[in-house]
């Protein structure tokens, strides 16, 4: 099992492709984003589709690979568990690819008044709610 479709999370799940294991990626989105091209999205660039690609359409040759959007919202190792907003999913082995957040380096008023550049929905929130000059 390994929560985040990230690029650490993504190449993990290819680097087991084909195993003799069943491998199950878990994301709150269904697809991948290319983050180092984030900043072309916000400043109208590019469009969030040109960064963005299926998790599905990556692995759909992939016979040992499943995924499922969800979002996790708690671990239990004591009971090989965790919990998602689609329910409770057993798990042998667990990999967190879950990144990282925005640091705001503890600025409270940039917290609340910039648009954070992850993920891509915040990007169009950002051209949309951006005015030229
Ligand atoms: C603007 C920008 C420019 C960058 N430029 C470069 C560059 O030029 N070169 C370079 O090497 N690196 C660059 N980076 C850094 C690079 O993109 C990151 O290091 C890399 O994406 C981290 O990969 P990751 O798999 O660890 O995490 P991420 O790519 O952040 O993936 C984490 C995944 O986990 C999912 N996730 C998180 N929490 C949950 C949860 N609770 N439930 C379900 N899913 C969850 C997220 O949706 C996400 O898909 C850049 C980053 C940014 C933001």
């Amino acid at each position: 099992m390994i929560i985040g479709a990230g690029f650490a999370g993504m190449r993990l799940a290819q680097k087991l492709a084909n195993g003799p294991f069943q491998v199950v990626l878990i994301d709150r989105y269904n697809y991948h984003q290319f983050q180092p091209l984030f900043h072309q999205v916000a400043t109208s660039g590019l469009a969030p589709s040109a960064i963005a690609f299926p998790v599905r359409k990556a692995f759909h040759k992939t016979p040992n690979f499943h995924f499922r959007m969800a979002e996790v919202e708690q671990i239990l190792p004591e009971k090989n568990v965790i919990e998602t907003s689609i329910g409770e999913i057993a798990y042998e082995h667990l990999v967190l690819a879950t990144g990282a957040d925005t640091n705001y380096f503890g600025n409270k008023s940039i917290a609340t008044h910039a648009y954070p550049m992850k993920p891509c929905f915040c990007e169009i929130t950002f051209c949309s709610a951006w005015k030229p000059p």
